[in-house]
């Protein structure tokens, strides 16, 4: 098989999916969905493998394993043509990501036909009575095309820079006149595209009880000219912290927390310091961003507990306005965070009153689409 590329989509955007979790990201025990795709045919034996992913998720993908991950387009016909700039096989077999139990029965039977055609697709009949138009056809005559399907890499490149849009490669391919050879698919190939389909992929397990822990920690230094802000609350005081963003220490140290317990990485590496978008920005604003990506990529947050060691001012009158901010930004019930307020009894940087340094530890737990 080493003249094929295998290459997996797993670039788009469940806009039909009906839940705040991207399908790429609904947890398979310990591992994201596309990667236990990706595994999955790679254990068959395919050794040239690509992932295609959302732009903006691409570093997060390479996280997780060592499979070349590629950047998707605008649509599928674009996020292909980006992976085949990177293939060097004559053969590439193509599937969506979402028809996660593809039967390996059926990729053999695929394989079987290589070379027959510049297309090799498997496609069943429709189950149901159809209507086109308001007038009932003969069904026998429908296919529905499913995927892999395996196509010749340089007929392929050269069918999708045709003007037309395609939404399978076997379109594509026919458009340009070459043959293609439709064969036996399997209803078990299902592709996942509504929540309700989620009890018919029987090949998944649900996501692991396991729950992931991440810690942060932030130091700011006092300025005069601006003024103090924590969990996005503005406290009374002579002096700010200084910063590139609003210097709000204590949502700093948690969002390290949130994405040190995702493995997603630190907050400088998604909203980095060089970048004039986040110059004077509100942290709790970034907050939102980052609680939207980890439910977009499955994980819940159970619990946060912050410290924020200052020697001035005092932080207890605003504790529980700071703790009910954070509550609605994360999203989660006001007693699954705890803030505490400490001094450093005078000691060090914090007790020259210099700046004020936070310290977070955050809980995550997977995001359980089996009893949706
Ligand atoms: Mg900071």
């Amino acid at each position: 098989m080493s003249d094929i590329t295998v290459i997996l989509l797993g670039a788009g955007s469940s806009s039909r999916f009906g839940l705040q979790v991207k399908k790429q990201w609904l947890w398979i025990g310990d591992e994201p969905l596309w990667l236990f795709g990706a595994k999955r045919f790679a254990s068959w034996g395919f050794s040239n493998l690509i992932v295609t992913a959302p732009p903006n998720q691409v570093p997060l993908f390479r996280r997780y394993c060592d499979f070349p991950i590629v950047p998707g387009g605008r649509n599928r016909q674009e996020s292909i043509q980006h992976a085949l700039a990177q293939v060097q096989t004559p053969y590439v077999l193509i599937s969506d990501i979402a028809r996660i139990c593809v039967p390996k029965e059926l990729v053999e039977r695929i394989l079987f036909h290589k070379g027959e055609a510049s297309c090799v697709a498997p496609a069943i009949t429709p189950p149901d009575t159809i209507v086109y138009r308001n007038e009932t056809i003969d069904r026998s005559a429908v296919r529905l095309v499913q995927t892999p399907q395996l196509s010749k890499t340089s007929i392929l490149a050269k069918a999708l820079q045709q003007e037309e849009h395609f939404t399978d490669e076997s379109s594509a391919i026919r458009a340009l006149g070459e043959r293609v050879l439709y064969i036996e698919g399997d209803r078990r190939a299902l592709k996942l595209t509504f929540k309700e389909d989620l009890p018919l992929l029987t090949c998944l397990t649900p996501p692991s009880a396991k729950m992931r822990h991440g810690f942060g920690l932030d130091v700011h230094p006092f300025t005069k000219q601006r003024p103090l802000i924590l969990c996005g609350l503005s406290i009374p005081h002579a002096q700010g912290l200084a910063g590139h963003s609003d210097a709000d220490v204590a949502i700093h140290a948690l969002i390290d927390a949130l994405l040190g317990a995702a493995g997603f990485g630190d907050i400088g590496a998604l909203f980095p310091d060089t970048d004039p978008t986040y110059k004077g920005a509100d942290s709790m604003q970034l907050l939102a961003q980052v609680v939207q990506l980890l439910h977009e990529t499955g994980f819940t947050i159970e619990q946060v507990d912050l410290t924020i060691a200052a020697q001035a001012p005092k932080l207890a009158p605003f504790k529980e306005a700071m703790e009910r901010n954070l509550a609605t930004t994360l999203q989660i019930p006001l007693h699954r965070v705890n803030l505490k307020a400490t001094t450093t009894e005078g000691l060090g940087f914090i007790g020259r009153q210099e700046g004020i340094g936070a310290m977070a530890v955050a809980t995550l737990g997977y995001f359980d689409w089996s009893r949706q």
